[in-house]
């Protein structure tokens, strides 16, 4: 039996006049990995700051697990189980790479958020040999690249364990090689337990990761299908304006 973990019920947000979120139904289970697609501007990240408690709806609800959190604040929602990545990461300007990943590290037997520790030590070392950031591990973080730093804003939130991590485009600026590895430590967060919801255009990336799609035009759901649908689909044909939606090809 499928076990509800999101359920998005009506949800709604407009800025003036532009009705952004219109009204969106949708649930995703436990376990799954759901790509969210959509034309630029269409409300895909303000649907996750809706979910994400960045951005209050105006209306709709957003319940976890069953336990409806709309309109809590951010910490609060990720105290739920949710973690999130922005499209545009920002880092503080110190830290090194190493460091903002120790930081980050939720031992529950450390009381001491930097101190360290041989199994602190080497869960860090593999996220950045996962995410090739060791090369770096001892620069500022906010002195990476663009894409490294999507690398690592995805590194970070996947540490805790988040029941729900939402991801905005991980891999816009990230090297297509890279790509590869990415799903592969997300399909690996998966099996321990993470449900995924991924925003992103790479159709190949969604293809290796994704088990289920959903599309928003214009802030309403437009399908809801397995990425080999998609492409088939003339609601999302249409909502491209007949752009090829094929494998390897980007859909903007
Ligand atoms: P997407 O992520 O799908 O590209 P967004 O959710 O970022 O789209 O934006 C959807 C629409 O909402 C866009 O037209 C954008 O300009 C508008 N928008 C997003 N955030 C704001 C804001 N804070 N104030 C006003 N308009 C906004
Ligand atoms: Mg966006």
């Amino acid at each position: 039996m499928p076990e509800p973990l999101l359920t998005l019920d009506t949800l709604s947000k407009a800025f003036g006049a532009h009705q952004v979120l219109d009204g969106v139904d949708v649930t995703i289970n436990r376990g799954e990995i759901v790509g969210l697609l959509g034309p630029n501007g269409s409300g895909k990240s303000t649907l996750l700051n809706a979910i994400s408690g960045f951005m209050a709806p105006d209306g709709g609800t957003v319940a976890i697990a069953g336990r409806d959190i709309t309109g809590l604040p951010a910490h609060r929602v990720t105290q739920a189980g949710l973690a999130r990545t922005f499209q545009l990461p920002a880092m503080p300007s110190r830290m090194t790479v190493r460091d903002v990943l120790r930081a980050a590290d939720t031992d529950a037997g450390t009381a001491r958020r930097m101190l360290r520790t041989p199994a602190r030590d080497s869960r860090v070392d593999r996220l950045l040999l996962t995410f090739r950031l060791s090369r770096v591990a001892d620069l500022p973080a906010s002195s990476l690249s663009g894409g490294q730093k999507k690398l690592l804003s995805v590194a970070l939130a996947m540490r805790g364990a988040p029941e729900l991590l939402c991801l905005d485009e991980p891999t816009a600026g990230v090297h297509p090689e890279l790509r590869s590895e990415m799903v592969s430590a997300l399909k690996a967060a998966n099996r321990q337990g993470t449900t995924l919801l991924v925003i992103e255009h790479d159709m190949l990336f969604i293809r290796q990761l994704c088990t289920r799609c959903i599309v928003l035009d214009r802030g309403k759901l437009i399908a809801d299908c397995a990425p080999e649908e998609l492409e088939h689909n003339p609601a999302v044909v249409e909502a491209y304006l007949g752009k090829a939606i094929e494998k390897g090809k980007t859909a903007r």
